[in-house]
């Protein structure tokens, strides 16, 4: 068990990535506090993880909400007395578009969620982290965060904001016994889908010109298993990186 006892708050775990991502690190022994938007569906992460015999408890927080990020780091030391590991999952995605058409109200609530979400719970997680001198965070980011035409202008800024967040929180606390790295995955099957069914179709195919060579989608267990890497004494020597996990879409 690579995780045994750890206790982890995992935003957005009721669907894809982070539900996956919940269920393995519970079956590697961690407590996992499971959030996201609704009870029923952070309840049915844990309801998985509780039939295999894990420990999880959920938490209702939208990441957009301070008072809410707040709640969840309460939680998890109101369940299980500490933090170990922050998994900033949550995130939206925006309609593809270019920057000519961008609705500043698309562009508010993308990086609400995406960036600032992010910046609040790190930054609600930080004190318990340097009161143990330890503490590790993994920011979900994407192969928008490197390149710039896998999404829209709100999205792919966000993501590369993601990036810069994570190198920095890494620089600016590496010496205190905390890490900070991103996984930038590509495209991976989850529901994600669903917040851009009014999509931009133009744009859309704009953004995708360059995905000739994509040898196969992933799936969230996928990105679940470099999430687990990160967050073990595995990578105790890696700090302030981003994996790409996109079986090599990128790499030409
Ligand atoms: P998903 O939609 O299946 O899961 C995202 C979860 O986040 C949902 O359960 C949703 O309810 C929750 N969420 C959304 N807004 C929230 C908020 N304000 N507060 C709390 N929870 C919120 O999508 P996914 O693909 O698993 O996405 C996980 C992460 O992976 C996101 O950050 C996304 O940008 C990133 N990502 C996804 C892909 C992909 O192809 N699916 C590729 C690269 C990066």
């Amino acid at each position: 068990m690579r995780l045994k006892d750890k206790v982890a708050v995992i935003t957005g775990a009721a669907s894809g990535m982070g539900k996956a991502t919940a269920i393995l690190f519970a079956r590697e022994g961690a407590k996992v506090v499971v959030s996201d938007l609704t009870l029923e569906g952070a309840g049915a992460t844990v309801a998985e993880i509780t039939a295999l015999g894990g420990t999880a408890t959920a938490v209702v927080a939208n990441v957009a909400t301070e008072a809410d990020i707040h709640k969840l780091i309460k939680a998890a030391l109101n369940s299980y007395g500490t933090l170990d590991i922050l998994v900033n999952n949550a995130g939206i995605m925006d309609d593809f578009s270019p920057v000519g058409d961008v609705k500043d109200d698309l562009w508010d609530r993308v990086f609400e969620v995406n960036v600032k979400g992010v910046m609040r719970a790190s930054r609600q997680a930080m004190p318990i982290f340097l009161e143990k001198g330890a503490g590790t965070i993994i920011n979900i980011a994407s192969i928008g965060g490197l390149y710039g035409s896998r999404a829209g202008a709100a999205y792919t800024a966000s993501k590369h904001a993601v990036i810069g967040l994570t190198k920095n929180t890494a620089f600016q606390y590496a010496e205190k016994g905390i890490k900070c790295n991103a996984i930038a995955p590509g495209g991976v099957n989850t529901n994600i889908g669903a917040s851009f069914s009014s999509a931009n179709q133009e744009g859309m195919t704009r953004a995708m010109a360059g995905a000739s060579f994509n040898p196969r989608s992933g799936e969230p267990e996928d990105i679940a298993r470099v999430a687990l890497f990160l967050a073990s004494e595995d990578s105790d020597f890696v700090n302030g990186v981003v994996i790409t996990a996109d079986a090599g879409w990128t790499a030409y």
